[in-house]
């Protein structure tokens, strides 16, 4: 139908990026984006009247996009583009443009692929900047200069980590390098876009690798400080204390394995926030953390507002995580009283289930493996 309408209309359309990468991947994707050279709205129009059904195209003039609802999935139409930046501003100036320039203006070659909608090659893959052999060699690659792809817009530095994590792909060294030297900028994006990915990120099967990225790029450092300071292990003598970093990172994923949301996920970045803050060295114990807990709890709210994140039930829930999240631990002890267990069970009310899986992602040395059993 597409095809049709676009013949009449004369445009060339395709399906461009993200719909064109997951089909090539075999991944589940939402939605499809039509590019057209041409008015991508009148195509929009045109498409809907030819179905059946008669959808109502949803027409986001300032944009100059348009989106078409199906069963299926929702469709947007947009025409080719051509954007070019200005060091002084944040908003391209966006004209029209050809197939190619539209591919050009795309984060990554994974992304700028398109499939042809049009009659004389119905079904051709367009790979200008071998997407194709990027999907197969698994790796996030800008098309163009990546100093320029991410001094235009650093929010895709963020993108680059969160695909890498999403579809475990690396990032080629050039890129990598970029993101690096170009990491400063990201303070130009909105704090929502950049947690949109980070949510996005969190995500991910394993999302201690986007971390990883994202601390040993720098972005880490710049966008969530308070986690990067987990980094690092201090010795005084014999006593090291083990990297809090990458134990919250193994928490994490051992979240994400046992299926947790996204809430129980910020409880596992969250649940030791506060150790640096609390470090003590006692000369007879070694290294403590005292009422780190509590403190984490304290700073939740304000973590969540830095990072825009929802201020209501979730954020109640994951600083209830954050702070009861060793209670269970002190429970295992035989001279524990019954009422001990009760009041930790009414403090956790409905979040008892999540507490016990955070606890258990939480106990991963083996000395610990006699608690990890009783609290099954
Ligand atoms: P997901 O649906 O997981 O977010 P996606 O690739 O569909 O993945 P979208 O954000 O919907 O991501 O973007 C659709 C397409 O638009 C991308 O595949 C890419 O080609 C292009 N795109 C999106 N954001 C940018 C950006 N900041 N810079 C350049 N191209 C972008």
């Amino acid at each position: 139908t597409i095809a049709d309408a676009a013949g009449e209309l004369g445009y060339p359309a395709y399906v461009i990026g993200g719909f064109v990468r997951d089909l090539a991947l075999e991944r589940p994707s939402k939605d499809v984006d039509v590019v057209c050279v041409g008015d991508g709205i009148r195509l929009a129009q045109a498409v809907g009247q030819r179905l059946p059904s008669r959808p109502r195209v949803t027409v986001f003039k300032n944009f100059g996009t348009a989106m078409l609802p199906t069963p299926e999935v929702e469709i947007e139409f947009v025409g080719a583009r051509k954007e070019s930046y200005r060091a002084e501003s944040r908003k391209p100036e966006v004209e029209a443009g050809t197939l190619e320039e539209d591919l050009a203006r795309r984060d990554f070659t994974i992304n700028a692929l398109g499939l042809s909608l049009n009659p004389e090659d119905f079904g051709t893959l367009v790979d200008r900047y071998d997407g194709m052999g990027d999907l197969r060699r698994k790796i996030i690659r800008t098309p163009l200069d990546p100093d320029i792809t991410f001094s235009d817009d650093p929010l895709r530095m963020m993108r680059a980590v969160r695909f890498a994590a999403q579809l475990n792909f690396d990032i080629e060294p050039d890129t990598f390098d970029a993101i690096a030297r170009n990491k400063e900028r990201i303070k130009i994006v909105s704090q929502e876009r950049i947690t949109d990915e980070l949510n996005k990120l969190i995500l991910a099967p394993k999302p201690s690798y986007g971390f990883k990225l994202l601390f040993s790029s720098g972005l880490l450092q710049l966008i969530f400080p308070r986690m990067a300071q987990l980094q690092g292990v201090e010795k005084r003598g014999q006593h090291a204390h083990k990297d809090n970093f990458y134990h919250t990172l193994q928490v994490l994923d051992n979240v994400a394995e046992a299926g947790g949301d996204l809430w129980l996920r910020w409880a596992a970045i969250l649940h030791d926030i506060a150790k640096p803050a609390t470090k003590r060295f006692d000369p007879k114990v070694g290294w403590t953390f005292h009422g780190h807990e509590d403190k984490g709890a304290r700073w939740t709210p304000a973590i969540f507002t830095e990072l825009k994140l929802p201020l209501g039930e979730e954020m109640r829930q994951v600083q209830k995580l954050v702070r009861l999240h060793l209670r269970p631990i002190a429970l295992v002890k035989e001279t524990v009283t019954d009422s001990a267990v009760r009041r930790l069970l009414f403090e956790a009310g409905d979040e008892i289930d999540r507490l016990m899986l955070l606890c258990k992602a939480d106990i991963t040395s083996k000395d610990h493996q006699r608690v990890a059993r009783y609290l099954h």
